[in-house]
């Protein structure tokens, strides 16, 4: 899958509220914007996350839920289309008190304590995820 998008010119930044729910909100955000393409990037802090492995024999999600306050050292992530709907995939590294560092797929449930966003929507022919077998993941098609 190869497309070419552009940047578009307005990029997005911002910081999202206390107590947010990391995943949820950074999708409320491309929905309403209208954003169907782009990357995200981010730094702040978590009061607790939860972050998957996924388990490429079972195709499932192992789920790590992390109980404590974690420093967001990098969000990486993109957004195409699922459902009809703008679908934010984001991948992230947390650090805690001894620098150790944890990182993982994001899941829903992740608390935002502070996390500074940067948003770049692309133009062009947005992304469409579709089932795929082999991974048994929505992949790009
Ligand atoms: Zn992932």
């Amino acid at each position: 899958m190869l497309e070419e998008l552009a940047i578009n010119s307005k990029i997005i930044m911002g910081n999202m509220e206390y107590g947010s729910d990391l995943l949820l909100e950074l999708n409320n955000i491309c929905q309403t914007k209208e954003i169907f393409a782009g990357k995200i990037e981010g730094i702040g802090a978590v009061k607790c996350a939860t972050i998957g492995f996924y388990d490429q024999e079972k195709k499932e999600y192992i789920w790590n839920k992390i109980h404590r306050p974690m420093e967001v050292l990098s969000l990486k992530g993109n957004i195409s289309i699922k459902d009809n709907k703008p679908f934010v995939h984001a991948h992230i590294v947390l650090g805690d008190h001894n620098s150790q560092v944890y990182g993982g797929h994001l899941g829903e449930d992740t608390q935002v304590f502070a996390f500074e966003y940067i948003i770049v929507p692309l133009q062009g022919d947005a992304f469409v995820r579709g089932f795929d077998k082999k991974t048994g993941l929505f992949l790009w098609k």
